[in-house]
């Protein structure tokens, strides 16, 4: 879990505002938002204040009604517009993105397509009303309505994706939104605000930037129906506490320790280039990035030597530069914790294959790392790294694979990889988690739910089931008799 950036009393100029009720303010508060491939500050943010908050809860209230109202295909239509606002506006979101979150330029502007094509796939889906019984004297059917005004909060490693995802799915079912950004990336979503203010009417769209303790406020709000959390279990479990008080409804979308578990008939050459991409991408900050890799032992050496190959070839470097494949640790906190699990991995005695040495450069950088010969209890494979460096453990018998790749509070994801895709399936099938791919890892759609068993998440995105976790079901009964 990270914690928040400080949150300055000066009320400091910035070119950014918050949107609350149709209008662009300033905030109460302030706060730094630094570039991680340089460590310094770069740009200056509005933070709300309680009173600014609940400005923003109020606007949502006055406008939910009316906006619940309005069809599905007049919500659509607005969500086909937003899409394209996002991109009409790739190139300087993407900047903006990588400078604020540190990730390669490329993944930036794919981060803001993938939001675009996401918002409209969602958009495509239709909730009818069901029909559960009809004779000659009864009708029964089952209605979804709004819930009224959702509360977003969103993390710091992917913040425009990991905000039209769950503001799709709250606008798309008529609710209006108070969204919250991550205090390390607030600028993006800050700008997304800029481009919504026009094409959803007044109080719709709300977007408050804020320390930790604005999300704390959220989730105690009385005037917040349901809060939709994307960030760590710790905060996650904070976020349920907190709104129990209210009995918010929540979705939670938390972390993960996904293992991909590689058969015994894989060509490690073929495979290793797959593994690493999901493993790195993001500088491994990705909650569904591969984490621990249980390789058959037949395979094992051929594995970890073109796993170790990858990383010696992966270029690292200001993500604003083109030719960067893998950006900075996203903010010192979480730098400080990977250089925390690679001292003690070094201590265990484990074998560091590739990277572990730190460039010395300013900025959060941390080379792509590959770990063999670990022991399982370390921290290395018990934690969330959720960072650059990934651990290859060993295995003969594919039982005690799925055991030890279960064995663990976390369930978000999973994979397994084998030349022989359907002995894989019935092994994914046995992985305790919210996704299982075969030979694939990290692929997700707006049409097939997203989220985590165990302590990974409550509840799901996307799909038809996550657009109605914003929405209470209700059922009509008609007694079809004269009265
Ligand atoms: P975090 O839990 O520290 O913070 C997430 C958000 O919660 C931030 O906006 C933060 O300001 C806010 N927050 C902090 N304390 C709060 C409180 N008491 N009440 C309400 N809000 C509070 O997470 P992070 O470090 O920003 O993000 C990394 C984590 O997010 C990782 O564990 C990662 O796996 C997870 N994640 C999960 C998914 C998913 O879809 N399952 C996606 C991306 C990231």
């Amino acid at each position: 879990m990270s914690v928040a950036p400080n949150v300055g009393a000066a009320r400091l100029r910035s070119d950014f505002k918050l949107l609350i009720g149709g209008e662009l303010v300033d905030g109460e508060e302030a706060l730094e938002v630094i570039n991680p491939a340089t460590g310094a500050v770069f740009a200056r943010c509005p933070a709300a204040g309680k009173a600014q908050l609940d400005h923003a809860v109020t606007a949502a209230r006055r406008a939910s009604p009316a906006w619940g109202c309005t069809s599905f295909e007049a919500r659509a239509a607005a969500i086909t517009q937003m899409a394209a606002a996002l991109r009409n506006h790739q190139d300087t979101l993407a900047e903006l993105l990588t400078r604020e979150q540190g990730k390669p330029i490329g993944q930036s502007r794919d981060e803001i397509g993938r939001a675009a094509s996401q918002s409209e796939g969602m958009a495509n889906i239709r909730i009818p009303v069901e029909r559960l019984l009809e004779d000659a004297e009864r009708r029964i059917e089952l209605h979804y309505r709004p819930l009224g005004v959702v509360g977003i909060i969103t993390p710091w490693n992917a913040p425009i994706n990991l905000a039209a995802g769950p503001l799709v799915s709250a606008l798309y079912t008529g609710n209006a939104v108070v969204l919250k950004p991550s205090p390390y990336t607030p600028l993006c979503t800050l700008k997304l605000g800029e481009i919504l203010r026009d094409l959803f009417p007044a109080g719709v769209v709300n977007i408050v930037a804020g320390g930790d303790e604005l999300g704390q406020w959220m989730t105690e709000h009385p005037g917040i129906d349901k809060i939709s959390f994307t960030g760590s279990v710790a905060t996650g479990k904070k976020v349920m506490a907190s709104a129990a008080g209210t009995l918010k409804r929540v979705t939670l979308e938390l972390g993960g320790n996904d293992p991909a578990i590689v058969l015994d008939d894989v060509d490690p050459k073929v495979v290793a280039p797959k593994l690493f991409f999901a493993s790195f991408v993001n500088s491994g900050q990705v909650c569904m990035a591969i984490k621990r890799i249980y390789a058959h032992e037949r395979i094992y050496a051929a594995l970890c030597d073109a796993l170790a190959e990858e990383a010696r070839k992966a270029r690292i470097g200001d993500g604003l530069d083109p030719q960067t494949q893998y950006g900075p640790i996203q903010n010192k906190m979480q730098y400080e914790r990977v250089l925390g699990i690679l001292a003690d991995t070094k201590r265990s005695g484990a074998r560091i294959i590739a990277g572990g040495e730190l460039p010395s450069r300013p900025g959060y950088f941390f080379p792509p790392t590959i770990v063999a010969d670990i022991d399982e209890h370390s921290r290395l494979v018990r934690e969330e790294q959720f960072g650059p460096i990934v651990p290859v453990l060993k295995f003969r018998d594919v039982d005690d694979a799925v055991r030890r790749a279960n064995d663990t509070r976390y369930g978000l994801a999973g994979s397994v990889w084998s030349h022989d895709p359907e002995r894989a399936a019935a092994i994914a099938a046995r992985l305790e988690v919210g996704t299982a791919w075969v030979n694939q890892h990290r692929a997700t759609s707006a049409t097939v739910p997203f989220g985590g068993a165990k302590e990974s998440g409550i509840g799901r995105q996307y799909s038809v089931l996550g657009l109605k976790e914003n929405m209470e079901p209700q059922v009509l009964s008609v007694l079809k008799q004269a009265m």
